[in-house]
């Protein structure tokens, strides 16, 4: 391949190589970091520490070897461009067209974004990964929380804001108020992997998750707001004869259930991802794979703002660094509010949107879930210099891989067998990850692991969400999530909000708590985006 041919650089060094014996920094890093994932909180309140790598200054110094060997500036900062001023208070000119400008600058051509940003290009004066992050304007509102609202949304990640945006948007219920124990998108929607797809497992599921698919697809032209969806398409290897027949399974039962997914051969694997050593290194051969065409990406933390900025404009309150401590109950055992530090609020009916910490909220209104948190880690290289179009899933290796749009290669598995609400990253976890996806991908292993982060994930017993009422009155749901919810924002706010407002909701009616009284799990391991 041509990158093997570059001019090598005297100071970059393989990531197996790096690896090696390298323990103990590993466990430096993690004690000094406890969230390195790249969120930011939209008022610039509550930003993480920035890290220092024990690399760090090496590569500042260095800036990083270009195609051919040709130095080139660190990808997100371009050298001599002024940094934006951030969108301040006031009508934000910017995020206005956000959307139509960002089109004109990169075009329609999928994965052009992400060629753009990762040469750092500039537009008039403003480099475009500040473009990237630079924020929505939300309209905060004034002072404190009212005495009551309608309803009160606990969490404000992508399922609480979404649901508030279509109470508000779709229903005309805008006596809303989303509460958040830290900044909106500190929870997992601003950790995960972007990945969004609907080749699930059951048919409910297949439904549920193709809406919300065509649903972000259309979400950009919706809200105003520039997500950088991309479609890339989901190869989902198999390794072994079983595996093939499981995924010339899913591939029919998905496009039965009108989720666009063929079964490939190895020739047609090779085609749309050259990177693939299609032998495994000699003990993992690709048999085949299953094509998922559908398969996006879109950047996690400006789904979070574009709810937010949507809610917000449609006279919902949301309010950050307000946790809720306790809910509070009728003499009849009803939920009728929640306590904050900032005083009660009562509320027609309280959701529980909070991730990993659904056992706790769920616990003040005395109903127990069938659900377990687990960590969920997850990793980034530095950049990779050349395309890499598609989402890659193994079966039989249980990882994924694709390309962000600064070019670096994001790298994921399974959630920690052990339950925890721990959110270190391990060197182990680091390791085995990047053993198995070297193995498929020998060019990663010249890549360098430049952030890890954790989240922790609400994962039910049947591994499909839970919607909806519970046993007491006046509390809701929307948990379940595990590592698979960021797909399910659109479709999960949108069912959930007419649910409330109308009292249906097809889609989501399988998915209520109820159906583990009626014995009717929706059993469905291939939530996990990795079986
Ligand atoms: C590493 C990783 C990779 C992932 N990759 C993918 C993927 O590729 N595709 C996919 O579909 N899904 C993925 N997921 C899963 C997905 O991110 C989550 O399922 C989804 O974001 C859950 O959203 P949420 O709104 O329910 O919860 P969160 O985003 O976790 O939001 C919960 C919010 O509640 C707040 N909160 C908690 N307790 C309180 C309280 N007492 N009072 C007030 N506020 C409170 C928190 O501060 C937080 O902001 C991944 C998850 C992780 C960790």
């Amino acid at each position: 391949m041509a990158h093997h041919r570059r001019a090598r650089c005297p100071r970059r060094r393989p990531l197996a190589r790096w690896l090696r014996g390298r323990a103990h920094l590993a466990r430096r890093c993690v004690r000094h970091l406890p969230h390195c994932g790249r969120v930011h909180a939209p008022d610039g309140a509550g930003r993480p520490p920035r890290h220092r790598h024990p690399r760090a200054r090496l590569r500042r110094s260095h800036g990083g070897c270009g195609p051919r060997g040709v130095a080139r500036p660190a990808p997100h900062r371009v050298a001599g461009a002024q940094r934006p001023a951030r969108a301040g208070p006031g009508p934000d000119r910017r995020c206005a067209s956000e959307v139509g400008a960002a089109r004109r600058w990169f075009g329609a051509v999928p994965g052009g974004v992400r060629r753009e940003a990762r040469v750092g290009r500039t537009v008039g004066g403003t480099a475009v990964n500040e473009f990237v992050e630079t924020l929505l304007d939300l309209p905060w509102q004034v002072g404190d929380p009212k005495p009551v609202y309608d309803v009160v949304i606990i969490g404000g990640g992508g399922h609480g804001l979404a649901t508030a945006y279509y109470l508000a948007t779709r229903h005309g219920i805008t006596n809303v108020c989303v509460l958040d124990a830290n900044f909106i998108g500190s929870g997992n929607s601003g950790r995960n992997t972007t990945i969004i797809r609907s080749n699930y497992g059951i048919p409910e599921s297949v439904h549920f998750y193709q809406r919300s698919l065509e649903m972000y697809q259309q979400l950009e032209d919706e809200t105003g707001c520039w997500i950088m969806h991309t479609t890339k398409g989901q190869i989902w290897t198999a390794h072994s004869v079983m595996t093939a027949r499981t995924e010339q399974t899913r591939a029919l039962m998905n496009a039965a259930c009108g989720a666009k997914t063929d079964y490939i051969g190895p020739d047609e694997i090779k085609r749309l991802c050259p990177q693939m050593d299609i032998t495994g290194g000699g003990r993992y051969p690709v048999h085949g794979a299953s094509y998922h065409h559908e398969g996006a990406t879109a950047r996690h933390d400006r789904v979070v703002w574009a709810y937010a900025q949507g809610a917000l404009r449609h006279g919902a309150h949301v309010f950050q660094h307000t946790p809720v401590t306790g809910l509070t109950r009728g003499a009849d055992g009803r939920v009728t509010g929640v306590v904050t530090p900032k005083g009660n609020i009562a509320a027609g009916t309280v959701i529980s949107a909070v991730g990993g910490h659904v056992s706790t909220v769920a616990g003040w209104a005395d109903v127990r879930l069938p659900i377990r948190t687990h960590a969920l880690q997850a990793f980034v290289t530095n950049a990779y210099a050349q395309e890499f179009a598609p989402i890659v899933s193994s079966n039989d290796l249980v990882f994924y891989v694709s390309q962000t749009p600064r070019g670096q290669m994001l790298i994921g598995a399974e959630y920690d067998r052990f339950a925890s609400y721990r959110q270190t990253t391990t060197f182990s976890y680091l390791q085995a990850c990047s053993k198995k996806a070297v193995t498929m991908f020998p060019f990663l292993g010249k890549l360098r692991i430049l952030r890890s982060w954790t989240g922790i994930c609400d994962v039910s017993t049947d591994f499909s969400p839970i919607l909806g009422p519970t046993t007491t009155d006046g509390f809701w749901l929307s948990t379940g999530w595990g590592t698979w919810g960021f797909k399910a924002i659109p479709a999960a706010g949108s069912q959930l909000a007419q649910l409330l407002a109308t009292g249906s909701a097809p889609l989501i009616e399988p998915f209520g708590l109820d159906r583990f009284a009626r014995e009717a799990a929706m059993a469905d391991p291939s939530s996990a985006g990795t079986r």
